[in-house]
């Protein structure tokens, strides 16, 4: 083992998106971090698989951690993009109501966004929205100018370089596989890539572990079951549009959220243009990230509903990520668990637990709130 374990105040198991924020922002509090990373190499995970959409705070039940940390995380994400050159672009978006059916669905999920605070929002009719996207064929849409699309690996990277410009470090290939209580503050197990086997001490550890946040909380002795922090995988596949195909889009248009928590697949531009759509929600038992190719019809049925124009064979497998759901199929959404241990027994253990949509866009503000729970030690 490589590192010099000993010397952190704080230990960070895991480095996607949120981890390194908490990294980040603990350094900045004046906190020695090591951050635990299994893989070979930082934001392998969730954070790699996702839409990179910075999310204005429209869905989220008022008063939840995910509406009061996106809001806030939207905020903190483009004044960090401008200060240090993140690649970003505010595109804005449309939520569309596809048949005037889905009219009133939409009235509510404005009412929902306006009662987050989300600002500047307006409704469109589909003359309004035709000139704005001239692909697009709706009834009405809600138009959300500060949602936008960053880089999230060169986010992660610059949130790692912020850190260890400030002190932390980095350990990959190891593996956490017991946090237990010792005289002054907690004991870490960690396990290397060869199955050495070294522990180390610190005054805390934030669980940041993404898909596998349940297994870590389990490994300091909580009980996710008891809890309800069982993490069920949810896989979104992409695919993407051919780059001949004849169709434009300036913004991210998105129809109505499909309910359990999934946002129904919209259509997402990256920082180079290119169109793809997804994600849609899969239920599997292991993770992995195979594509089947035979859902390109499916695809092109649901996109069609906004974007007439679009056929299957212009669509192919691209990406797919997998969310760390705490829902079962047919249950309502959850929110975050952001969650100090010392009830449980565990002081200074601090669980981040079902970071899905929006976790890349709310990462810089559930690092605040982590610093704000282990201000104390
Ligand atoms: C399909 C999809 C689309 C999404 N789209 C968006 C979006 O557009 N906008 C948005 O805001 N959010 C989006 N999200 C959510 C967002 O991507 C996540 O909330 C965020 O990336 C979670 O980051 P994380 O650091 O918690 O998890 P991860 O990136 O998975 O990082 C966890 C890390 O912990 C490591 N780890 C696990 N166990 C251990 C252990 N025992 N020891 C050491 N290391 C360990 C893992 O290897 C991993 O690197 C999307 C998610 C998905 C799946």
């Amino acid at each position: 083992m490589n590192a010099a374990p000993g010397e952190a105040d704080v230990a960070i198991v895991g480095a996607g998106v949120v981890g390194l924020a908490c990294a980040a922002a603990l350094s900045r509090a004046g906190r020695r971090v090591l951050v635990l990373e299994r893989r070979e190499a930082i934001a392998r995970e969730v954070t790699s698989r996702s839409s990179q959409v910075i999310h204005a705070g429209l869905y989220y039940a008022p008063g939840s951690l995910k509406a009061e940390l996106c809001t806030r995380g939207r905020e903190l994400l483009y004044a960090r993009c401008a200060e240090r050159r993140i690649p970003q672009r505010r595109l804005g978006k449309l939520v569309v109501a596809a048949v005037s059916d889905e009219i009133p669905a939409l009235e509510q999920l404005t009412a929902n966004a306006q009662r987050n605070g989300v600002p500047d929002l307006e409704v469109l009719d589909a003359g309004q929205v035709r000139r704005l996207e001239p692909d697009v064929r709706v009834e009405a849409a809600l138009w959300s100018p500060h949602t936008g699309i960053v880089d999230a690996h060169a986010l992660a990277l610059d949130l790692l370089a912020e850190a260890e410009t400030l002190g932390a470090q980095l350990v990959c290939r190891v593996e956490v596989t017991g946090i237990e209580p010792a005289a002054a503050g907690l004991r870490v197990t960690l396990r290397d890539s060869d199955g050495a086997a070294a522990t180390l001490r610190c005054a805390g550890v934030v669980n940041a572990a993404g898909l596998d946040a349940d297994r870590v909380a389990a490994c300091a002795g909580l009980d996710p079951e008891t809890l309800g922090w069982r993490i069920r995988p949810c896989k979104g596949d992409y695919f993407a549009l051919a780059s001949g195909a004849p169709l434009r889009l300036g913004h991210l248009v998105y129809p109505l959220p499909a309910g359990e928590g999934a946002l129904g697949i919209h259509a997402t531009l990256d920082l180079g243009g290119r169109i793809r759509f997804g994600p849609d929600a899969e239920y599997v038992e292991d993770v992995h990230y195979r594509i089947d190719a035979g859902k390109a019809d499916a695809f092109a049925r649901a996109v069609q509903r906004y974007l007439p124009g679009v056929r299957a064979e212009w669509l192919s497998p691209d990406q797919a990520g997998v969310r760390p759901r705490l829902t079962a199929p047919g249950e309502a959404p959850r929110d975050f668990v952001i969650e100090e241990a010392s009830q449980a027994g565990v002081p200074g253990l601090v669980n981040l637990v079902g970071i899905e949509s929006p976790g890349l866009t709310a990462a810089p503000a559930i690092a605040e709130r982590v610093v704000a729970l282990l201000g104390a030690l």
